[in-house]
Protein backbone atom coordinates (compact mmCIF):
# COMPACT_ATOMS: atom_id res chain seq x y z
CA UNK A 1 0.00 0.00 0.00
CA UNK A 2 1.05 3.13 -0.74
CA UNK A 3 1.14 5.44 2.47
CA UNK A 4 0.46 9.58 0.91
CA UNK A 5 -0.24 12.74 2.78
CA UNK A 6 -3.70 13.81 2.90
CA UNK A 7 -3.65 17.98 1.29
CA UNK A 8 -7.34 19.74 -0.38
CA UNK A 9 -8.75 16.03 -0.80
CA UNK A 10 -5.78 14.95 -2.87
CA UNK A 11 -3.67 11.90 -2.04
CA UNK A 12 -0.18 13.46 -2.91
CA UNK A 13 3.82 12.02 -2.69
CA UNK A 14 5.49 13.71 0.45
CA UNK A 15 8.40 15.63 -0.56
CA UNK A 16 10.62 13.41 1.82
CA UNK A 17 9.79 9.68 2.87
CA UNK A 18 10.00 8.15 6.15
CA UNK A 19 11.04 4.52 6.99
CA UNK A 20 8.62 2.87 9.47
CA UNK A 21 10.61 0.47 11.72
CA UNK A 22 8.30 -2.47 13.91
CA UNK A 23 8.87 -2.15 17.04
CA UNK A 24 9.13 -5.78 17.58
CA UNK A 25 11.96 -7.15 15.22
CA UNK A 26 13.68 -3.96 14.40
CA UNK A 27 12.93 -4.21 10.68
CA UNK A 28 12.05 -1.58 8.59
CA UNK A 29 8.55 -2.66 7.14
CA UNK A 30 7.18 0.21 5.70
CA UNK A 31 8.13 3.04 3.85
CA UNK A 32 5.59 6.59 4.04
CA UNK A 33 5.33 10.18 2.40
CA UNK A 34 7.02 12.95 4.56
CA UNK A 35 5.70 16.26 3.97
CA UNK A 36 8.44 19.23 4.44
CA UNK A 37 7.40 22.55 5.15
CA UNK A 38 5.81 23.85 2.61
CA UNK A 39 3.47 20.98 2.48
CA UNK A 40 2.36 21.31 5.59
CA UNK A 41 1.62 25.03 4.41
CA UNK A 42 -0.15 23.43 1.88
CA UNK A 43 -2.11 21.61 4.25
CA UNK A 44 -3.05 24.74 5.97
CA UNK A 45 -4.03 26.96 3.02
CA UNK A 46 -6.22 23.68 2.00
CA UNK A 47 -8.28 23.64 5.35
CA UNK A 48 -8.47 26.97 5.84
CA UNK A 49 -10.45 27.50 2.04
CA UNK A 50 -12.22 24.75 3.27
CA UNK A 51 -13.62 25.90 6.50
CA UNK A 52 -16.33 28.14 6.07
CA UNK A 53 -18.03 25.84 3.61
CA UNK A 54 -17.95 23.04 5.86
CA UNK A 55 -18.47 25.60 9.18
CA UNK A 56 -22.11 26.35 6.86
CA UNK A 57 -22.53 22.80 6.34
CA UNK A 58 -25.97 21.36 8.23
CA UNK A 59 -24.83 19.53 11.33
CA UNK A 60 -26.28 16.51 10.09
CA UNK A 61 -24.35 16.25 6.89
CA UNK A 62 -21.47 16.59 9.20
CA UNK A 63 -22.90 13.72 11.36
CA UNK A 64 -22.87 11.26 8.28
CA UNK A 65 -20.02 11.83 7.16
CA UNK A 66 -18.58 11.00 10.98
CA UNK A 67 -21.01 8.26 10.85
CA UNK A 68 -19.44 7.14 7.28
CA UNK A 69 -15.93 6.97 8.28
CA UNK A 70 -16.61 4.93 11.78
CA UNK A 71 -18.21 2.52 9.46
CA UNK A 72 -15.17 2.59 7.35
CA UNK A 73 -12.72 2.19 9.93
CA UNK A 74 -14.90 -0.89 11.09
CA UNK A 75 -15.36 -2.55 8.17
CA UNK A 76 -11.55 -2.43 7.54
CA UNK A 77 -10.71 -3.11 11.48
CA UNK A 78 -8.38 -5.95 11.58
CA UNK A 79 -6.47 -4.61 8.38
CA UNK A 80 -5.61 -1.42 10.56
CA UNK A 81 -5.19 -3.86 13.72
CA UNK A 82 -2.46 -5.29 12.23
CA UNK A 83 -1.00 -2.19 10.93
CA UNK A 84 -1.47 -0.85 14.23
CA UNK A 85 0.62 -3.93 15.54
CA UNK A 86 3.50 -3.70 13.19
CA UNK A 87 4.30 0.15 13.88
CA UNK A 88 2.92 0.55 17.23
CA UNK A 89 3.72 -2.78 19.02
CA UNK A 90 0.75 -3.39 21.06
CA UNK A 91 -0.77 -7.05 21.24
CA UNK A 92 -3.53 -7.62 18.65
CA UNK A 93 -6.53 -7.59 20.65
CA UNK A 94 -5.29 -4.30 22.17
CA UNK A 95 -4.88 -3.05 18.89
CA UNK A 96 -8.55 -4.45 17.57
CA UNK A 97 -9.80 -2.80 20.89
CA UNK A 98 -8.19 0.76 20.13
CA UNK A 99 -9.50 0.49 16.15
CA UNK A 100 -13.24 -0.24 17.52
CA UNK A 101 -12.96 2.33 20.56
CA UNK A 102 -12.04 4.93 17.87
CA UNK A 103 -15.04 3.88 15.63
CA UNK A 104 -17.35 4.27 18.41
CA UNK A 105 -15.49 7.64 19.55
CA UNK A 106 -16.21 8.94 15.97
CA UNK A 107 -20.38 7.73 16.63
CA UNK A 108 -20.73 9.47 19.54
CA UNK A 109 -19.85 12.83 18.24
CA UNK A 110 -21.72 12.12 15.58
CA UNK A 111 -24.86 11.92 17.74
CA UNK A 112 -23.75 14.96 19.74
CA UNK A 113 -26.21 17.52 20.06
CA UNK A 114 -24.47 21.08 19.89
CA UNK A 115 -26.76 23.50 20.66
CA UNK A 116 -27.17 26.97 21.60
CA UNK A 117 -27.71 27.58 25.32
CA UNK A 118 -30.85 30.01 26.44
CA UNK A 119 -29.36 31.34 29.73
CA UNK A 120 -31.91 34.05 30.67
CA UNK A 121 -35.36 34.84 28.73
CA UNK A 122 -37.42 37.11 30.98
CA UNK A 123 -38.83 40.65 30.49
CA UNK A 124 -35.51 41.60 31.16
CA UNK A 125 -33.69 39.82 28.27
CA UNK A 126 -32.70 36.82 26.15
CA UNK A 127 -29.40 35.83 26.30
CA UNK A 128 -28.02 33.04 24.28
CA UNK A 129 -25.19 31.52 24.66
CA UNK A 130 -23.71 30.74 20.64
CA UNK A 131 -21.49 27.91 19.90
CA UNK A 132 -19.32 28.29 16.00
CA UNK A 133 -16.35 26.38 15.14
CA UNK A 134 -13.06 27.74 15.53
CA UNK A 135 -11.09 27.20 12.20
CA UNK A 136 -8.70 24.67 11.31
CA UNK A 137 -7.03 22.81 13.96
CA UNK A 138 -4.34 21.64 14.39
CA UNK A 139 -3.90 17.76 15.31
CA UNK A 140 -0.85 16.65 17.10
CA UNK A 141 -0.78 13.15 18.19
CA UNK A 142 1.70 10.14 20.08
CA UNK A 143 3.26 7.06 19.33
CA UNK A 144 0.92 5.25 22.06
CA UNK A 145 -2.24 5.16 20.53
CA UNK A 146 -2.19 6.58 17.23
CA UNK A 147 -5.77 6.06 16.08
CA UNK A 148 -7.73 6.47 19.08
CA UNK A 149 -5.82 9.84 19.75
CA UNK A 150 -6.57 11.12 16.73
CA UNK A 151 -10.27 10.00 16.39
CA UNK A 152 -10.96 11.62 20.63
CA UNK A 153 -9.89 14.70 18.54
CA UNK A 154 -11.24 14.62 14.98
CA UNK A 155 -14.36 13.59 15.72
CA UNK A 156 -15.35 16.56 18.62
CA UNK A 157 -13.33 18.92 15.96
CA UNK A 158 -15.24 17.76 13.05
CA UNK A 159 -18.73 17.65 14.32
CA UNK A 160 -18.20 21.03 15.32
CA UNK A 161 -17.65 22.43 12.15
CA UNK A 162 -13.37 22.78 12.14
CA UNK A 163 -11.39 21.74 9.66
CA UNK A 164 -8.18 19.73 11.01
CA UNK A 165 -4.71 19.04 10.18
CA UNK A 166 -3.41 16.03 11.74
CA UNK A 167 0.06 15.04 12.44
CA UNK A 168 1.32 11.66 13.49
CA UNK A 169 3.91 10.90 15.44
CA UNK A 170 7.06 10.22 12.85
CA UNK A 171 7.63 6.57 14.45
CA UNK A 172 3.52 5.45 13.84
CA UNK A 173 2.47 7.87 10.77
CA UNK A 174 0.78 4.65 9.06
CA UNK A 175 -2.58 4.18 10.74
CA UNK A 176 -3.12 7.69 10.01
CA UNK A 177 -2.51 7.97 6.97
CA UNK A 178 -4.30 5.21 6.61
CA UNK A 179 -7.91 7.17 7.55
CA UNK A 180 -6.58 9.92 6.22
CA UNK A 181 -7.00 8.12 3.07
CA UNK A 182 -10.39 7.38 3.85
CA UNK A 183 -11.52 10.65 5.45
CA UNK A 184 -10.09 11.91 1.39
CA UNK A 185 -13.33 9.77 0.47
CA UNK A 186 -15.77 10.59 2.95
CA UNK A 187 -15.12 14.73 3.47
CA UNK A 188 -14.99 17.36 1.24
CA UNK A 189 -11.63 18.35 -0.14
CA UNK A 190 -9.56 20.02 2.33
CA UNK A 191 -11.52 19.32 5.83
CA UNK A 192 -9.43 16.33 6.75
CA UNK A 193 -5.65 17.24 5.75
CA UNK A 194 -2.67 14.78 6.98
CA UNK A 195 0.71 15.87 7.27
CA UNK A 196 3.87 13.35 8.63
CA UNK A 197 6.85 14.76 9.77
CA UNK A 198 10.49 13.16 10.69
CA UNK A 199 9.17 14.57 14.50
CA UNK A 200 10.81 18.09 12.82
CA UNK A 201 7.57 20.15 11.85
CA UNK A 202 5.16 19.98 14.81
CA UNK A 203 6.72 23.55 15.41
CA UNK A 204 5.85 25.04 12.26
CA UNK A 205 2.07 23.68 12.37
CA UNK A 206 1.61 25.05 15.97
CA UNK A 207 3.49 28.24 14.90
CA UNK A 208 1.32 28.57 11.54
CA UNK A 209 -0.95 31.99 11.96
CA UNK A 210 -4.23 30.05 10.28
CA UNK A 211 -4.00 27.86 13.23
CA UNK A 212 -7.22 28.24 14.99
CA UNK A 213 -7.01 25.78 17.87
CA UNK A 214 -4.30 23.44 18.80
CA UNK A 215 -5.16 20.07 19.96
CA UNK A 216 -2.02 18.08 21.51
CA UNK A 217 -1.01 15.13 23.19
CA UNK A 218 2.50 14.24 23.82
CA UNK A 219 5.17 14.87 26.50
CA UNK A 220 5.38 17.40 28.80
CA UNK A 221 8.29 19.01 27.49
CA UNK A 222 6.87 18.80 24.37
CA UNK A 223 3.58 20.41 25.63
CA UNK A 224 5.78 23.32 26.81
CA UNK A 225 7.08 24.24 23.38
CA UNK A 226 3.36 23.90 22.06
CA UNK A 227 2.25 26.55 24.42
CA UNK A 228 4.96 28.92 23.83
CA UNK A 229 3.61 29.01 20.35
CA UNK A 230 0.28 28.79 21.41
CA UNK A 231 1.27 32.39 23.47
CA UNK A 232 2.64 34.39 20.63
CA UNK A 233 -1.50 34.78 19.09
CA UNK A 234 -3.41 33.23 22.23
CA UNK A 235 -4.16 30.40 20.56
CA UNK A 236 -6.74 28.61 22.31
CA UNK A 237 -5.38 24.97 22.76
CA UNK A 238 -5.93 21.25 24.55
CA UNK A 239 -3.00 19.65 26.10
CA UNK A 240 -2.88 16.25 27.24
CA UNK A 241 0.31 15.70 28.81
CA UNK A 242 2.07 13.17 30.85
CA UNK A 243 1.52 11.65 34.01
CA UNK A 244 2.77 9.75 36.86
CA UNK A 245 -0.72 7.79 38.19
CA UNK A 246 -0.23 6.51 41.78
CA UNK A 247 -2.20 3.64 42.63
CA UNK A 248 -2.84 3.83 46.56
CA UNK A 249 -4.21 0.67 48.76
CA UNK A 250 -5.79 1.26 51.72
CA UNK A 251 -4.97 -0.95 54.60
CA UNK A 252 -8.43 -3.21 54.31
CA UNK A 253 -7.53 -4.06 50.64
CA UNK A 254 -8.19 -7.49 49.85
CA UNK A 255 -4.80 -8.54 47.32
CA UNK A 256 -5.81 -11.18 45.87
CA UNK A 257 -8.61 -8.78 43.73
CA UNK A 258 -6.52 -5.61 43.73
CA UNK A 259 -3.26 -6.89 42.50
CA UNK A 260 -4.35 -8.40 39.06
CA UNK A 261 -5.83 -5.05 38.41
CA UNK A 262 -2.87 -2.95 39.64
CA UNK A 263 -0.71 -5.06 37.44
CA UNK A 264 -2.94 -4.60 34.76
CA UNK A 265 -3.16 -0.43 35.17
CA UNK A 266 0.99 -0.52 35.05
CA UNK A 267 1.44 -2.74 32.11
CA UNK A 268 -0.94 -2.09 29.85
CA UNK A 269 0.68 -1.36 26.11
CA UNK A 270 4.00 -1.96 27.91
CA UNK A 271 3.09 1.16 30.37
CA UNK A 272 3.29 3.25 27.29
CA UNK A 273 -0.03 4.66 28.56
CA UNK A 274 -0.33 8.23 29.93
CA UNK A 275 -2.77 7.47 32.51
CA UNK A 276 -0.63 3.78 33.42
CA UNK A 277 -0.74 3.58 36.87
CA UNK A 278 3.58 4.63 37.30
CA UNK A 279 4.01 4.13 40.98
CA UNK A 280 1.86 1.86 43.73
CA UNK A 281 1.68 2.66 47.47
CA UNK A 282 0.54 -0.31 50.00
CA UNK A 283 0.48 0.03 53.54
CA UNK A 284 3.45 -2.17 55.73
CA UNK A 285 1.18 -5.05 56.94
CA UNK A 286 -0.04 -5.78 53.55
CA UNK A 287 3.23 -4.72 51.87
CA UNK A 288 5.29 -8.29 51.64
CA UNK A 289 2.03 -10.31 50.43
CA UNK A 290 1.43 -7.27 47.45
CA UNK A 291 4.90 -7.32 46.40
CA UNK A 292 5.11 -11.13 45.86
CA UNK A 293 1.64 -11.51 44.05
CA UNK A 294 2.89 -8.58 41.85
CA UNK A 295 5.90 -10.17 41.31
CA UNK A 296 4.20 -13.50 40.69
CA UNK A 297 2.03 -11.60 38.07
CA UNK A 298 4.59 -10.30 36.41
CA UNK A 299 6.22 -13.56 35.55
CA UNK A 300 2.86 -14.26 34.07
CA UNK A 301 2.79 -11.68 31.49
CA UNK A 302 3.54 -13.15 27.91
CA UNK A 303 5.92 -10.80 26.53
CA UNK A 304 6.58 -10.43 22.54
CA UNK A 305 5.22 -9.98 18.82
CA UNK A 306 1.84 -8.54 19.12
CA UNK A 307 0.56 -10.63 16.16
CA UNK A 308 1.68 -13.60 17.85
CA UNK A 309 -1.38 -15.38 19.43
CA UNK A 310 -0.80 -15.16 23.29
CA UNK A 311 1.22 -12.24 23.38
CA UNK A 312 -0.20 -10.03 26.34
CA UNK A 313 2.68 -7.44 26.13
CA UNK A 314 4.44 -5.78 23.17
CA UNK A 315 7.67 -3.90 22.62
CA UNK A 316 8.58 -0.36 23.80
CA UNK A 317 7.05 1.21 20.91
CA UNK A 318 10.86 3.63 19.97
CA UNK A 319 14.66 3.50 20.72
CA UNK A 320 15.04 6.49 22.01
CA UNK A 321 11.92 5.55 24.36
CA UNK A 322 13.64 1.55 24.77
CA UNK A 323 16.70 3.72 25.78
CA UNK A 324 15.16 5.76 28.77
CA UNK A 325 13.17 2.81 30.54
CA UNK A 326 16.73 0.91 30.56
CA UNK A 327 17.74 3.77 32.17
CA UNK A 328 15.28 3.55 34.05
CA UNK A 329 15.73 -0.23 34.90
CA UNK A 330 19.16 0.70 36.44
CA UNK A 331 17.80 2.99 38.55
CA UNK A 332 15.31 0.14 39.99
CA UNK A 333 18.59 -1.79 40.55
CA UNK A 334 20.20 0.81 42.54
CA UNK A 335 17.23 2.39 44.20
CA UNK A 336 15.17 -0.39 45.01
CA UNK A 337 14.80 -4.53 45.04
CA UNK A 338 13.97 -6.17 41.39
CA UNK A 339 11.75 -8.78 42.15
CA UNK A 340 10.05 -9.35 38.73
CA UNK A 341 11.87 -8.87 35.66
CA UNK A 342 14.66 -6.44 35.46
CA UNK A 343 16.04 -6.77 32.18
CA UNK A 344 15.56 -6.64 28.36
CA UNK A 345 15.22 -9.45 26.56
CA UNK A 346 17.22 -10.62 24.01
CA UNK A 347 16.33 -9.90 20.58
CA UNK A 348 15.95 -7.21 17.79
CA UNK A 349 12.66 -5.97 19.23
CA UNK A 350 12.70 -3.14 21.71
CA UNK A 351 11.37 -5.67 24.93
CA UNK A 352 11.95 -5.35 28.59
CA UNK A 353 10.70 -7.76 31.05
CA UNK A 354 7.40 -6.73 33.08
CA UNK A 355 9.38 -5.57 36.19
CA UNK A 356 8.11 -5.14 39.43
CA UNK A 357 10.77 -3.26 42.17
CA UNK A 358 10.11 -3.24 46.27
CA UNK A 359 12.13 -1.24 48.90
CA UNK A 360 12.28 1.64 46.93
CA UNK A 361 12.18 4.99 49.00
CA UNK A 362 9.51 7.55 47.46
CA UNK A 363 12.42 10.25 46.58
CA UNK A 364 13.89 7.62 44.23
CA UNK A 365 13.81 9.13 40.51
CA UNK A 366 11.61 5.96 39.67
CA UNK A 367 8.83 7.17 41.45
CA UNK A 368 9.07 11.04 41.36
CA UNK A 369 10.06 10.59 37.19
CA UNK A 370 6.94 9.43 34.16
CA UNK A 371 8.98 5.87 33.44
CA UNK A 372 6.74 5.07 31.00
CA UNK A 373 7.87 1.65 30.35
CA UNK A 374 6.86 -1.42 32.30
CA UNK A 375 8.64 -1.03 35.40
CA UNK A 376 5.96 -0.82 38.45
CA UNK A 377 8.05 0.43 41.90
CA UNK A 378 6.11 -0.36 44.97
CA UNK A 379 6.34 1.98 47.81
CA UNK A 380 5.87 1.19 51.55
CA UNK A 381 3.62 3.25 53.96
CA UNK A 382 2.49 3.63 57.62
CA UNK A 383 0.68 6.85 57.34
CA UNK A 384 -1.57 7.59 54.60
CA UNK A 385 -1.20 11.43 55.18
CA UNK A 386 2.12 11.24 54.23
CA UNK A 387 0.82 9.02 50.84
CA UNK A 388 -1.02 11.71 49.52
CA UNK A 389 1.37 14.63 50.21
CA UNK A 390 3.80 12.49 47.95
CA UNK A 391 1.00 11.88 45.42
CA UNK A 392 -0.17 15.88 45.34
CA UNK A 393 3.70 16.72 45.56
CA UNK A 394 4.24 15.69 42.06
CA UNK A 395 4.52 18.39 39.33
CA UNK A 396 2.11 16.03 37.33
CA UNK A 397 -1.51 15.48 38.11
CA UNK A 398 -3.64 13.10 35.62
CA UNK A 399 -4.92 10.51 37.23
CA UNK A 400 -4.58 8.19 39.68
CA UNK A 401 -6.52 4.92 41.56
CA UNK A 402 -7.57 4.18 45.21
CA UNK A 403 -7.79 0.29 46.28
CA UNK A 404 -9.93 -0.63 49.57
CA UNK A 405 -12.51 -3.06 51.28
CA UNK A 406 -14.89 0.46 52.39
CA UNK A 407 -15.70 2.06 49.52
CA UNK A 408 -15.87 5.51 51.92
CA UNK A 409 -12.42 5.41 53.11
CA UNK A 410 -11.56 5.25 49.65
CA UNK A 411 -13.69 7.95 48.07
CA UNK A 412 -12.34 10.02 51.02
CA UNK A 413 -8.87 9.83 49.86
CA UNK A 414 -10.08 10.24 46.22
CA UNK A 415 -11.43 13.66 46.86
CA UNK A 416 -8.00 14.87 48.43
CA UNK A 417 -6.06 13.78 45.50
CA UNK A 418 -4.94 16.62 42.93
CA UNK A 419 -5.43 15.03 39.83
CA UNK A 420 -7.82 15.16 36.37
CA UNK A 421 -9.55 11.96 37.38
CA UNK A 422 -9.15 9.43 40.14
CA UNK A 423 -10.46 5.73 40.03
CA UNK A 424 -11.84 3.88 43.22
CA UNK A 425 -11.36 -0.05 42.86
CA UNK A 426 -11.60 0.33 39.14
CA UNK A 427 -9.12 2.15 35.98
CA UNK A 428 -9.26 3.06 33.20
CA UNK A 429 -13.01 3.30 32.87
CA UNK A 430 -12.84 6.24 30.40
CA UNK A 431 -16.04 7.04 28.61
CA UNK A 432 -16.76 9.28 25.80
CA UNK A 433 -19.09 11.21 27.73
CA UNK A 434 -17.31 11.88 30.30
CA UNK A 435 -14.78 14.50 30.41
CA UNK A 436 -11.06 13.96 31.10
CA UNK A 437 -7.60 15.69 31.28
CA UNK A 438 -4.91 16.47 33.69
CA UNK A 439 -4.00 19.32 35.89
CA UNK A 440 -0.89 20.70 36.66
CA UNK A 441 1.82 19.63 34.19
CA UNK A 442 -0.22 16.99 32.89
CA UNK A 443 -2.39 19.67 30.53
CA UNK A 444 -4.73 22.08 30.00
CA UNK A 445 -8.21 21.66 29.17
CA UNK A 446 -10.42 18.56 28.78
CA UNK A 447 -11.15 16.33 26.12
CA UNK A 448 -14.49 13.89 25.45
CA UNK A 449 -17.60 14.84 26.78
CA UNK A 450 -19.87 17.50 26.51
CA UNK A 451 -16.65 20.32 27.90
CA UNK A 452 -14.69 18.36 25.27
CA UNK A 453 -16.50 19.39 22.09
CA UNK A 454 -17.44 22.69 23.31
CA UNK A 455 -13.71 23.07 23.54
CA UNK A 456 -13.52 23.24 19.70
CA UNK A 457 -16.24 26.09 19.87
CA UNK A 458 -15.91 29.72 20.26
CA UNK A 459 -18.27 30.78 22.79
CA UNK A 460 -20.51 34.71 21.88
CA UNK A 461 -23.16 35.65 24.09
CA UNK A 462 -26.14 37.07 22.09
CA UNK A 463 -27.18 39.27 24.75
CA UNK A 464 -30.79 40.83 23.23
CA UNK A 465 -34.38 42.79 24.09
CA UNK A 466 -36.77 40.39 25.34
CA UNK A 467 -39.14 39.06 22.91
CA UNK A 468 -41.85 41.03 24.61
CA UNK A 469 -40.01 44.25 23.75
CA UNK A 470 -40.84 43.54 20.05
P1 LIG B 1 8.20 11.88 22.61
O1 LIG B 1 9.11 12.84 23.26
O2 LIG B 1 7.89 10.72 23.46
O3 LIG B 1 8.57 11.47 21.21
P2 LIG B 1 6.48 14.07 21.94
O4 LIG B 1 5.60 14.69 22.95
O5 LIG B 1 7.69 14.84 21.54
O6 LIG B 1 6.81 12.62 22.45
O7 LIG B 1 5.64 13.73 20.63
C1 LIG B 1 4.25 13.90 20.50
C2 LIG B 1 3.96 14.54 19.18
O8 LIG B 1 4.49 15.87 19.19
C3 LIG B 1 4.56 13.87 17.96
O9 LIG B 1 3.63 13.93 16.90
C4 LIG B 1 5.78 14.75 17.68
O10 LIG B 1 6.22 14.69 16.34
C5 LIG B 1 5.22 16.11 18.00
N1 LIG B 1 6.23 17.16 18.26
C6 LIG B 1 7.55 17.01 18.53
N2 LIG B 1 8.13 18.22 18.72
C7 LIG B 1 7.17 19.17 18.54
C8 LIG B 1 7.12 20.59 18.64
N3 LIG B 1 8.20 21.31 18.94
N4 LIG B 1 5.95 21.20 18.42
C9 LIG B 1 4.83 20.49 18.15
N5 LIG B 1 4.80 19.14 18.06
C10 LIG B 1 5.95 18.48 18.25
Amino acid sequence: MQYSLVVGGELVPGARSLDVVNPATGDVFATCACADAEQVNAAIAAAGSAFSAWAASPASERSRMLEALADRIAAEAEELARLLVSEQGKPFGDAMGEIMASAAMLRYFAGFQLEDEVVCDDETARIVIHRAPLGVVAIITPWNSPVLMLANKIAPALRAGNTVVCKPAASTPLTTLAIGAMCAEIFPAGVVNVVTDANDLGDRLTANPAIAKISFTGSTATGCKVMANAAQRITPLTLELGGNDAAIVLDDADIEAVAPQILGAAMRNAGQVCLATKRAYVPEDLYDAMCDKLAELAGEIVVGNGLEQGVSMGPIQNRTQYEKVLGFLDIAKEDGRVIAGGEAIDGPGNFIAPTVVRDIASDSRLVTEEQFGPILPVISYSDIEDVIAQVNGSPYGLGGSIWCGDVSRGLAVAARIETGIVWVNKYMDLRFDVPIGGVKSSGVGVEMGREGILSYTRRTVINSQPASAA
